[in-house]
């Protein structure tokens, strides 16, 4: 037998070292580039590489592509936006159909009445989804029959003077239309002559109305009126509704004639119902979630917490926060626990568009003022004091603080917008000075909450 079929003992050994080496190589290679490639949640995973470089390497992380890859109990998120308006408002069909009765003129025989239409309802119960949908619907019907309609949605919060309101309408027609040098009459007037001479009509919301007339008075109310009023041998070019939490319709604000337009046409909008709510929820649970991805129960919880104010777009936040709550735990459905935790860190007065839409003087001297009242304990301060505290606060973000006329400007801005409440104390205790608390938000949330706006900014 040739010795060369034999098999040395020893050297058989060394080969079985040598294959165990190379596997353990291999394992634990395959291990390092594993957690350099795939490890999410240690964002240091660092690599040795003996002999070619003596220190730790940190791997680049792609967190866009991390969160890319993440699952979601979304289809489209964006459709809970509170912008965002579907194509059915379930339970305001009835509403829907009101208006539709009083506007039809407009289309049927256009230019021989104007229609004035005053919605009122709480905060959430449709009143601009439902009049944007109508109004929508109305251009359409409009377009398809010749008549040139156009609609103008105006949000009285944002364009806060009867001059901003006037331009804004004017802009619909004359984008280029330069912002200043005009009175707020000669801009209503260019507007009917452009109305006039094109042969256009208009059909104008002006959306919570309420805060704007608690700032400046209801002229615009009157003007509006008047415009209309006055045009005895013309076409009627102008019909609006206007819309708000309560608009005060008495004659200590309105003149009679003014007044009595007004007062025929109230479109009352009540709170949602449970039920209600419900519909509306699985609707857009609907739309806006993979299937199966929100458990029943979830929405029945929801309506329960959201049916006492009856507000729906309360409810969609909820839902909304629920669903990234199960995003961010990454789990595959949305159970009822979500919607309890997002109940506990949101609040329905706590109306996040407005405060984000506030220029940053204003969020710096409302974060003075929650200060100041976590501060107290008590449910107002006084305008000295928040003043104080508003030095202290532009100092920490580095903003030049402004003088008390524009500061007290501000706060009287933030209380016509239903942001904080003002009062004036009564005499005696310090003499007569504003008192300012808050409307409904508590403050240790609204602190929360402008500390995350004002540390975007920072960043
Ligand atoms: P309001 O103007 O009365 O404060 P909104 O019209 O802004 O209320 O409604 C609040 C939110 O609820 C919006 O996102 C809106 O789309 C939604 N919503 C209100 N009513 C309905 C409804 N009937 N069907 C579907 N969504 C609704
Ligand atoms: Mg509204």
């Amino acid at each position: 037998m040739a010795s060369d079929d034999c098999i040395d003992p020893n050297e058989s050994e060394m080969t079985m070292i040598w294959i165990l080496s190379a596997e353990l190589a291999t394992i634990t290679f395959g291990y390092l580039l594993y957690h350099c490639a795939f490890n999410r949640t240690n964002h240091t995973s660092l690599f040795k590489v003996k002999g070619v470089q003596k220190h730790w390497i940190p791997m680049p992380r792609d967190f866009v592509e991390d969160e890319l890859s993440k699952k979601s109990v979304f289809k489209a998120e964006e459709l809970l936006s509170i912008d965002y308006v579907p194509e059915s408002l379930p339970h305001r069909e009835e509403e829907l159909r009101s208006l539709a009765r009083y506007f039809k003129t407009m289309i049927i025989s256009p230019g021989t009445t104007s229609h004035r239409v005053v919605i009122e309802g709480p905060v959430g119960t449709g009143k601009t989804a439902v009049t944007k949908r109508f109004c929508d619907q109305m251009e359409k019907a409009a377009e398809k029959r010749g008549i040139k309609l156009h609609k103008i949605h105006i949000n009285c919060r944002v364009h806060k003077s009867a001059y901003l309101v006037y331009l804004r309408m004017l802009k619909e027609f004359e984008p280029k239309f330069p912002k200043r040098g005009h009175s707020p009459e000669e801009l209503l007037q260019m507007l009917l002559e452009i109305l006039d001479n094109e042969d256009r009509y208009l059909l104008l919301v002006l959306d919570e109305l309420d805060y704007f007339i608690k700032q400046r008075g209801a002229d615009i109310l009157y003007d509006l009126t008047r415009l209309i009023d006055d045009r005895l041998n013309a076409p009627q070019r102008l019909s609006m509704i206007v819309v708000g939490r309560k608009i005060p319709l008495d004659d200590g604000i309105l003149d009679s004639s003014t007044l009595s337009t007004l007062q025929q046409n109230i479109l009352r909008f009540y709170k949602y119902e449970s039920n209600a709510l419900y519909d509306i929820l699985a609707e857009r649970t609907y739309m806006a979630f993979k299937p199966k991805a929100v458990m029943d129960e979830t929405l029945q919880v929801i309506c329960d917490i959201a049916s006492e104010r009856g507000d729906a777009r309360y409810a969609i936040e909820l839902l909304l926060r629920a669903g990234k709550q199960a995003d961010s735990e990454e789990a595959d459905r949305v159970i009822p626990d979500y919607a309890r935790q997002a109940k506990a860190d949101t609040h329905p007065e706590l109306r996040k568009e407005v405060f984000a839409a506030l220029p940053r003087n204003y969020k710096l001297l409302l974060l003075a003022a929650v200060r100041q009242l976590k501060e107290n304990r008590g449910a107002y301060v006084t305008m000295g004091e928040v003043e104080e505290m508003y030095h202290s606060v532009c100092e920490e973000y580095g903003h030049e603080p402004r003088a008390h006329t524009q500061v007290w400007e501000w706060i009287q801005d933030l209380n016509a917008h239903g942001t904080i409440d003002t009062k004036r104390s009564g005499t005696g205790q310090r003499g007569q000075t504003t008192m300012i608390g808050l409307s409904d938000v508590p403050a240790e949330l609204l602190e929360q909450f402008l500390l995350e706006l004002l540390e975007k900014r920072r960043k």
